[in-house]
């Protein structure tokens, strides 16, 4: 299966019980973005933009589409989100947001959660 990035969007306030939303993209991320913040290409976030709640690129790893199921499955997804004050353990990883904040800046939320 092919690779392609993985990535965690943080509700600034949850939806129902909802509070983030996993999603996996093997083109350009930034597009795929761009189509949520437009209300396409996921449910949860044409409702989610609907009810006006804002959303945040909180944390990408690059991976298969089996993969995010995998992540997906095992459910908590708070537990893996910066934004919700997990610190990424490895400094890589810190690294990389550093970097995607940059990239993504309007996406993400910028300062002390990464
Ligand atoms: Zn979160």
């Amino acid at each position: 299966m092919s690779r392609g990035t993985i990535y965690l969007l943080h509700f600034e306030r949850p939806y129902v019980h909802a509070r983030h939303y996993l999603g996996w993209t093997g083109g350009n991320l930034e597009v795929r973005l761009d189509a949520h913040a437009a209300g396409n290409g996921a449910r949860l976030l044409a409702v989610v933009a609907s009810a006006g709640i804002a959303w945040n690129l909180a944390r990408v790893w690059p991976g298969t589409r089996a993969r995010e199921r995998q992540i997906k499955r095992q459910g908590g997804l708070s537990r893996c989100c910066p934004l919700c004050g997990v610190v990424p353990a490895r400094s890589a990883d810190r690294k990389a947001l550093a970097k995607l904040a940059l990239r993504y800046g309007r996406y993400v939320v910028s300062g002390g959660a990464l």
